[in-house]
């Protein structure tokens, strides 16, 4: 049996019969953009970060885009964020005419280092405008102290939760300490749609408002732009999808915390760096993430075995020609020569996970 580190179609056959009677709804109901799923599962979303509003659009680097633009984020200015992430979390701040300034991760979690952090923000040439940071593979980053710097030096926090869907930080979620968090809920995400889509949260409601218009272009009125904006709306039929998922999604967090604690107690003696969890959080465990200098070695042992890891991700932003920067990020550049993501999804079994902890523990490192 394969076993793959991300499988949305596991995601869609455990909860087909539901998933299908959502979709006939839509197709039956005949609003198929900007509708009541849209609106219900808004309020779903806002409710599940206990409040405020969620803003649905096309997808999480839009979410980004909007969100930054939003809290006023605007050509020239500066971003500060980590390079060990997507191109999307670049590619947003991009889209702006902003630019992205990349600072160092911590060794140990591979999320922002508020020291790094703090250099930047004192750093110039350009105003830091705002900070994005990455919870990487379902681990929040350090957002007490993130945004206490942030506020410090009068700068704005989006907070990407593109991995961190239910993820905490000393008892309260993750994309609820920033000014908005962006929400991606691409196929294989810890909420995933069948297609693409995105959500914007916040609990200000003049941000909320700049996103509708911006998501929609810039409509202050039907056929009335106010402000440049773009097409970005998240559609019916994947927001009936989502509505379905959204009611599983803390049960299918607590499968992978599950696998997370079976990888960690039997991989205790392997010969691997295990992911170390920051003290008061939760995570979600959108991947669950070993380093050995040895990667491409072990990756081959597990797929000789039909175990398929991924690797989130293999070359760094600032090593990228579209990002390119110069500024040294050592400890980024090890993570991204180093990260294995084992397969954690909630399509997995124990039994799946023993196999592949059996396998890690019968490879000889070269
Ligand atoms: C998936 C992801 C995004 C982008 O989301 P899309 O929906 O693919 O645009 C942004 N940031 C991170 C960290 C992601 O994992």
């Amino acid at each position: 049996m394969s076993l793959l580190t991300a499988d949305p179609r596991a995601g869609y056959l455990a909860h087909a019969e539901e998933i299908r009677a959502a979709i006939d709804r839509v197709l039956a109901g005949g609003r198929y953009i900007l509708g009541p799923e849209v609106e219900a599962f808004e309020r779903e979303w806002a409710a599940y970060h206990g409040g405020g509003e969620a803003v649905g659009v096309a997808n999480g680097t839009e979410a980004l885009e909007l969100a930054l633009r939003a809290v006023g984020v605007g050509a020239g200015d500066v971003v500060v964020t980590v390079a060990n992430t997507v191109s999307a979390t670049a590619a947003a701040i991009q889209q702006i005419g902003a630019r992205p300034r990349f600072v160092e991760i911590d060794p140990a979690t591979m999320l922002m280092a508020p020291a790094a952090l703090a250099a930047a923000l004192d750093a110039g040439p350009g105003r830091v405008a705002a900070i994005v940071p990455v919870h990487l593979y379902g681990q929040p980053a350090d957002l007490p102290v993130i945004m206490d710097l942030a506020r410090r030096h009068g700068a704005k926090v989006v907070e990407d939760c593109a991995q961190s869907h239910g993820a905490t930080v000393a008892g309260r979620l993750a994309g609820t300490w920033g000014d908005a968090a962006a929400y991606s809920f691409y196929p294989t995400k810890n909420l995933g749609a069948l297609g693409d889509g995105g959500a914007v949260v916040t609990r200000d409601p003049a941000v909320a408002a700049r996103v509708r218009a911006l998501r929609q272009y810039g409509w202050r009125e039907r056929y009335v732009s106010e402000q440049p904006g773009r097409n970005s709306r998240l559609d019916e039929l994947q927001a009936a999808v989502l509505r379905v998922k959204l009611a599983y999604l803390d049960a299918e967090n607590a499968v992978r915390r599950a696998h997370a604690g079976r990888y960690l107690a039997q991989l205790a003696s392997a010969p691997l760096r295990l992911p170390a969890v920051a003290a008061g959080t939760e995570p979600v465990w959108h991947q669950f993430t070993v380093r050995t200098p040895a990667r491409e070695a072990l990756r081959t042992h597990l797929a000789a075995q039909d175990i398929h890891c991924g690797v989130l991700y293999p070359v760094p932003l600032h090593r990228q020609p579209a990002f390119a920067a110069t500024t040294p990020l050592p400890e980024t550049d090890r993570a991204c020569a180093e990260v294995l993501c084992l397969p954690v999804h909630p399509g997995v079994t124990e039994a799946d996970v023993d196999r592949v902890c059996t396998a890690i523990l019968r490879w000889h490192q070269p």
